[in-house]
């Protein structure tokens, strides 16, 4: 590698078909009861007495996934979420994150970059996760416009050790694999799937 880490180069201008990971990390604190925050987990509304604080929709799944996939393009302005959907600004409050996914998925298309793979482990004591997991796939997947096979998405507690094993949060682990294609804009059947998730265990309107 040249000395030019500061200098992220676009997707265009790698050779076609090298290929990049990406890591994401995320974490939020659970509400409190009181707050009546919905748990949204990969666009699914979990059943859970308590939900996620945080300035969207606090879906810790698939900010991780966004981090993941910003971190394999390394696109320049686009580092994270952070960088790409300030909390400061109002537009992304109570945001749903699944909207977000497709913006990120957008960015990356137009910088040249084809998602190959993604894998995702969330963290937490409770609520049992399992059951939602195919549908977590399914939506990440649908706007990720890959097969579910391509999205694995697996739950694991800590023991009761550490904030998630005290139930005071929620952590997601996730990787990405991208290949650099042809930059390309997204065509209009992305552009129906950038639309907010059906989940079927609770209507949009119902979160906060
Ligand atoms: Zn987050």
């Amino acid at each position: 590698m040249k000395d030019n880490s500061s200098v992220l180069p676009e997707a265009a201008a790698l050779t076609p078909n090298t290929q990049r990971i990406g890591l994401g990390i995320d974490v939020h604190a659970f509400a409190p009861v009181e707050a009546q925050r919905a748990l949204i987990l990969g666009g699914v509304t979990i059943e859970h007495e308590r939900g996620l604080a945080g300035h969207s929709d606090a879906d810790v799944l698939v900010h991780a996934v966004m981090d993941a996939l910003l971190g394999a393009a390394r696109i320049s302005g686009a580092e994270d979420i952070g960088a790409l959907f300030p909390d400061t600004d109002s537009t992304y409050k109570n945001a749903d994150s699944l909207v977000l996914l497709a913006a990120v998925r957008d960015k990356l298309a137009a910088a040249g970059y084809k998602i190959i793979d993604l894998d995702c482990v969330l963290v937490a004591q409770a609520p049992r996760l399992s059951p939602y997991r195919e549908q977590m796939r399914a939506n990440l997947a649908r706007v990720l416009n890959l097969a579910p096979e391509q999205v694995g998405v697996k739950a694991t507690t800590t023991e009761r050790l550490g904030f998630e094993g005290r139930e005071e949060g929620i952590s997601a682990h996730a990787v990405a694999l991208v290949e650099a294609v042809a930059p390309q804009q997204s065509d209009s059947s992305a552009q129906s799937k950038s639309a907010p998730s059906q989940n079927t265990t609770s209507p949009q309107a119902e979160r906060p």
